[in-house]
């Protein structure tokens, strides 16, 4: 897709976003999206890898691969766009004469999105969260749809396996999929602005195991088991009410049990003020936290989940 940047914004005269497409027989097709938030790397890595090494004649149907949507964001390693600032996974369904942002949700809108069956859009935690690895869905007021989407999350075979509660979900990707009807998933595959080769690896084995589930993928597939949690309610996040310094009192993973303390905030302005307390407000464990160390008034500070 070549992105229309006016004329005098000479940085960006030229640049289009990649795009590989590769088709063989009859079958389904599926959507494959990376750097819908241009600092998360699993999918950027695992699509960029796979759009150079999938066999044409492994491959029955259609696969769609854009390894970074966002892709003026994910050169300048930001969440959102340096162009309009715009939020790619918050501006759907887009406009065709609207800023850049606008219109790449527009495209993904109107010309994309129809031709798939499936559609699974990587992120991770970005600069300013951390995540355990997951694979993740919606829980759909369609139960059939909810679950053909549930189906393509443990087959992606993740340590994690999400039942997502979406607390917003006004102008997300996600929804604009899912209202079209699509089987839509997602994934939290780590964060703090970086990839591991243990994340990387998740994401790599996860798309081919997702493709010969949808009967795309002739190849060889590597599936483990997983862990379903749930994010049943708004109680399992946690916000910072004030600035300060983060001291976290559980890692990723642990067990906590309801009123149990997992952070501190400590105000930085002066010595000997008492420390804000962050409570876990379910039995569950923790399943995402605030990367850097400084926290900001409104900040997500701690996700929880609980095990199925
Ligand atoms: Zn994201």
């Amino acid at each position: 897709m070549r992105l229309p940047y006016s004329r005098d914004d000479s940085a960006w005269g030229s640049v289009m976003i990649p795009i590989t497409v590769i088709k063989n027989g009859e079958g389904p097709t599926a959507l494959l999206t990376g750097g819908n938030h241009g600092d998360e790397y699993e999918g950027p890595i695992a699509l960029f890898d796979l759009a150079r090494t999938l066999n044409v004649e492994d491959v029955s149907g259609r696969v769609i691969i854009v390894p970074a949507m966002n892709y003026p964001a994910f050169v300048a390693g930001t969440r959102t766009s340096p162009i309009d600032k715009g939020n790619l996974n918050r501006s759907f369904p887009g406009r065709p004469d609207g800023t850049v942002t606008q219109k790449i949700a527009d495209y993904f809108q109107r010309e994309l999105l129809p031709l798939a069956n499936i559609a699974l859009d990587f992120h991770s935690g970005g600069k300013t969260l951390d995540f355990l690895p997951f694979c993740a869905a919606h829980v759909l007021a369609d139960r059939v749809h909810e679950a053909s989407a549930f189906a393509l999350v443990e087959a992606f075979s993740a340590p994690y396996s999400m039942k997502m509660l979406e607390i917003d979900a006004v102008g997300m990707y996600d929804t604009a999929a899912e209202d079209m009807g699509k089987v839509f998933i997602t994934t939290e595959l780590g964060g703090g602005g970086t990839a591991t080769a243990k994340t990387a690896g998740i994401a790599k084995r996860g798309v081919r195991n997702v493709l010969s589930k949808a009967g795309i993928f002739k190849g060889p597939v590597d599936v483990a088991q997983t862990q379903w949690l749930d994010m049943p309610d708004v109680d399992c996040f946690c916000f910072a009410e004030d600035a300060g310094l983060i001291e976290p009192l559980v890692d990723l993973g642990d067990a906590v049990k309801r009123g149990q303390i997992t952070a501190r905030i400590h105000p930085i302005g002066r010595t000997g003020q008492a420390p804000i307390e962050i409570s876990a407000k379910m039995d569950g464990l923790l399943c995402a936290r605030h990367f850097p160390g400084l926290v900001k008034s409104g900040d997500c500070v701690a996700v929880f989940a609980v095990t199925v």
